[in-house]
C-alpha cells in the first residue's frame, strides 16, 4: 500500500439548518479504491462535491498529493488531476460518443472549452485514437458514431467514465457508477473499474450497492447522518454491530 494522498479533514457543511457533513476526516492510501457508504442523505455526494470544488465546506480542508483543493475552481481541481463521475450523468447530448470522449482532451490542459486549433490539427489523429480505445475499454465502440442523448442511462455513465479516462486522472470520484443499471451492466462495470484500478490510479467511489463495494474496495468509510462511523477494510466494517444498524440493517 502506498502513502495517502488524499486527506480531508474536519469537513463540516450546511444546508440552512441542516447539517449535511459534520467533522469528517478521511484519508485515503495512493493508487487504492476507497469505497464511501451510508444510507440516502447521510451526505455521501455533499462530500463528493466538496472534494471536486462544487460546493465549499463551512470549515475544514482538502488536500491531495500535498496541494489544497479548498477554495479551489472546480477546473483548476480538475487540473491537478481530479476527475469526477457524477451520479447523473454529464454528457453532451447531441454529440457523437466519439466527440464526447475526445472533447475533455482538448479542454483539459488549457483548463477550459475554449477552442483549440494548434491542438485540434496537431493531435487529433492521436487523441481520436485514445478515444476509440477508451470506448473500446467501456463497451462503447460500436455506438461510437451514435449521438450521447440516445444511450440508456447506465451507457451514459460508462461514457462519462470514458470522458474522465482520456484526463489520465491521478484521482477518479465516482458517484454511485452503478446507480440504475440492471445487474449484466453492473457487473461489466465492476469488471472496468478493476481494469483500471490496474493503471494505478486512485479511486474514491460512492456506492450502495454492497456487491460493488466488496468486488473493488481496499477500504471502506461508512458515513452516517453527515459523520463517518466507521473506517477500515471490507470484512471489518462489514461486521461492525454500528454499521450494522445504521446501513445493512437500516432504511437501504
Ligand atoms: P447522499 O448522497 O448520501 O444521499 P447528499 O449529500 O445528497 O446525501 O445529501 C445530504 C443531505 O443534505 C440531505 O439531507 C440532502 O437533502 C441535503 N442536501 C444536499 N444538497 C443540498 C442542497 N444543495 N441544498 C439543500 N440541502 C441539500
Ligand atoms: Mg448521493
Amino acid at each position: 500500500m502506498g502513502d495517502l494522498v488524499l486527506h480531508l479533514d474536519g469537513i463540516s457543511k450546511s444546508f440552512g439548518g441542516l447539517s449535511a457533513l459534520s467533522n469528517v476526516n478521511l484519508h485515503v492510501e495512493e493508487g487504492t479504491t476507497h469505497a464511501i457508504i451510508g444510507p440516502n442523505g447521510a451526505g455521501k455526494s455533499t462530500l463528493l462535491n466538496v472534494c471536486i470544488g462544487r460546493l465549499k465546506p463551512d470549515s475544514g480542508r482538502v488536500m491531495f498529493d500535498g496541494q489544497e483543493l479548498t477554495g479551489k475552481q472546480p477546473h483548476e481541481i480538475a487540473q491537478i488531476g481530479v476527475a469526477r463521475v457524477f451520479q447523473t450523468p454529464e454528457i453532451f447530448q447531441e454529440m457523437s460518443l466519439l466527440e464526447n470522449v475526445m472533447l475533455p482532451a482538448f479542454a483539459h490542459r488549457d483548463g477550459s472549452f475554449r477552442f483549440n486549433a494548434n491542438k485540434l490539427l496537431s493531435k487529433q489523429g492521436e487523441i481520436r485514437d485514445e478515444a476509440e480505445h477508451i470506448l473500446e475499454d467501456v463497451g462503447l465502440k460500436d455506438q461510437m458514431m451514435m449521438e450521447g442523448g440516445s444511450l440508456s442511462r447506465g451507457d451514459k455513465r460508462r461514457l462519462e467514465l470514458g470522458m474522465c479516462l482520456i484526463l489520465h486522472p491521478r484521482l477518479l470520484l465516482l458517484d454511485e457508477p452503478t446507480a440504475g443499471m440492471a445487474r449484466h451492466d453492473t457487473n461489466q462495470t465492476i469488471d472496468l473499474l478493476k481494469k483500471i484500478k490496474s493503471r494505478g490510479m486512485t479511486k474514491v467511489i460512492i456506492e450502495h450497492d454492497m456487491h460493488v463495494v466488496f468486488s473493488l474496495a481496499d477500504k471502506v468509510s461508512v458515513l452516517a447522518r453527515g459523520q463517518i462511523i466507521a473506517d477500515g477494510n471490507p470484512d471489518e466494517v462489514r461486521e461492525d454491530p454500528k454499521v450494522k444498524e445504521a446501513y445493512l440493517g437500516g432504511t437501504q
